[in-house]
């Protein structure tokens, strides 16, 4: 009887130890995880610096890393121009 009571306490040990594992790796993940997630917006045009042109330049949305076709930009809120230009230009 008291053997059988010691391996149902090892058991809900067990239970327990991997629960409360699985539990702190979760929340682990969620702490590296979340704040990125929630720190992640596009850049106003504002704080990008971001200027609209009406002529063609050497350096241009158009001609940019992070522009999207027709009028997107992956960093900058949108819409930008492309002939528009900002500091985080990338070529
Ligand atoms: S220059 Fe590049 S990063 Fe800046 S707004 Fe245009 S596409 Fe976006």
């Amino acid at each position: 009887m008291a053997v059988r009571r010691s391996k149902t306490v090892t058991i809900h040990r067990r239970r327990f130890l991997g629960r409360g594992l699985i539990g702190a790796v979760t929340a682990a993940v969620a702490m590296l995880v979340g704040p990125a997630r929630a720190e992640w917006r596009k850049m106003t045009k504002k704080e990008a610096g971001y200027i609209a042109r009406e002529k063609s330049a050497s350096q241009m949305c158009a001609q940019c890393l992070y522009f999207i076709d027709p009028n997107d930009c992956v960093i900058v809120q949108g819409p930008v121009s492309p002939r528009g230009w900002c500091t985080y230009y990338g070529d």
